[in-house]
């Protein structure tokens, strides 16, 4: 499939049906599977061949969209998980362990912070959390010996800050640690970090490729070309005595991160995506460009709407041609800079309530990137449980709002957002 453009892969890649099979992607709701010949499926627990044995491990309807996703983002390989936060989580832990440090954007989603400074914090390993736009001079300061990874997001959540993907590859690679970046905002139509010198990418599916709200998941996608065997990897170089002496960069080549990721800690830990929601996922993710278009697009308008306001204190989007970030955005977005930004409302916290309460279109929700637009105050809902310092650092002011803007007609979103507007 490589040879087709993101727009055909979304809609046919992970999916080759045959004379006769179903066209439309089959929704394989069996945790189990029959086999003819014993030694065939003793070959298979030995990773000899490739087969499922159970769907905590794989499932034919799972594995179709990790190919997939793993063609979007140009990878070798995906392996889907139950939630973004599991992407997260086992991303990191498939190549770090107790007593390690992760260098981590300090504008990312709350949910990340969290994961990383407290439960991971509780596994033994460290974190410190660095400004995007510091110079590299000053992001090399964090760097130490037992530094295992660089961890980002394309357009932080809430913020939309775009990445400066190159400036953070060259601080990984000098450290001879992989980048991890997360691309739920951006999605593989907007970019492609792995093109820009990104090792892994993930994703919350449950944001734009799923794109309707039904369904939570997540996904690592290996890029296949991080050189493992540089000595600060011995997980991934050395037999592994939890799969029977497993040379992962000897067996698995270029695949080697995400067949451990599967057979070791999907294993052990159990979040793998459920089959019925890789299904609507899938379905979700065959619209992906058509959508990502329109949420850009909308998100532009609005925003450039919303910046002449008077109810509106400031507008940050990297699409407008005032934010900070513009130039970044022309670099490594210029399809579109999706589909969330944020912005201010006069009166403060009260302001923000007085405008949320009086929409009418848009809901008050805690999901984002959906077709339905929708409005959330960071500061009392995602963010809630950061100490105000911890906030400010994530870049979270009281009078903050996250806009999500869906695929309604703009002219209605924009009436809508006028008539909240009157109430602050
Ligand atoms: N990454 C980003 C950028 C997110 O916005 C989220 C959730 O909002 C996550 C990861 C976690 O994903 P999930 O809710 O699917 O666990």
């Amino acid at each position: 499939m490589e040879k087709y453009q993101t727009e055909t892969l979304a809609i046919h890649a992970g999916y080759n049906p045959k004379n006769g099979d179903p066209l439309v992607l089959p929704l394989n709701q069996s945790t189990t599977y029959k086999y003819d010949n014993a030694r065939q499926v003793a070959d298979w627990f030995d990773l000899k061949a490739g087969g499922h044995i159970y769907s905590r491990l794989s499932n034919p309807t799972v594995c179709a969209l990790e190919d997939k996703l793993a063609a979007l983002e140009g990878g070798v390989a995906a392996v889907c998980t139950s939630s973004g936060q599991s992407a997260s989580m086992l991303a990191v832990l498939n190549i770090a362990s107790a007593g390690d440090h992760i260098i981590c954007a300090a504008t990312i989603y709350g949910g990340t912070y969290n994961l990383f400074y407290y439960t991971m914090k509780k596994m033994g390993f460290s974190v410190t959390f660095v400004d995007l736009n510091a110079p590299i001079e000053e992001l090399r300061k964090a760097v130490r010996k037992e530094t295992k990874c660089v961890f980002a997001e394309t357009l932080s959540n809430p913020q939309a800050i775009v990445l400066d993907i190159e400036k953070f590859a060259r601080l990984a690679h000098e450290a001879g640690i992989p980048l991890i970046v997360d691309n739920t905002f951006a999605t593989p139509y907007l970019c492609r970090p792995l093109e820009w010198g990104a090792d892994i990418v993930t994703h919350s599916c449950t944001k734009y490729l799923d794109g309707h709200a039904t369904s939570l998941g997540g996904v690592v996608v290996d890029g296949g070309k991080f050189n493992w065997k540089n000595g600060k990897f011995p997980e991934l170089c050395e037999p592994d005595p939890s799969y029977h002496g497993t040379v992962y960069t000897e067996w698995f080549g270029a695949a080697a991160y995400a067949v451990k990721l599967r057979a070791q800690l999907i294993r052990d830990i159990g979040n793998y995506l459920a089959p019925m929601n890789a299904f609507l996922i899938n379905l979700g993710t065959e619209t992906l460009h058509l959508r990502m278009q329109r949420h850009s697009e909308n998100a532009l308008k609005l925003a450039q709407w919303l910046s002449g306001q008077e109810g509106t204190a400031w507008v940050r989007y990297p699409g407008l041609e005032d934010a900070e970030d513009h130039e970044l955005a022309k670099k490594y977005l210029p399809k579109g800079c999706s589909g969330v930004f944020t912005a201010g409302i006069k009166g403060g916290r009260d302001g923000v309530e007085r405008f949320m309460n009086a929409l009418k279109l848009a809901s008050i929700a805690v999901h984002v990137a959906d077709l339905r637009t929708m409005v959330l105050h960071p500061a009392s809902m995602t963010h809630r449980q950061l100490t105000d310092e911890q906030q400010k650092e994530a870049g979270i002011t009281p009078d903050l709002i996250r806009i999500s803007v869906g695929l309604e007609n703009i002219d209605d979103i924009i009436a809508d957002f006028e008539q909240a507007l009157k109430a602050v």
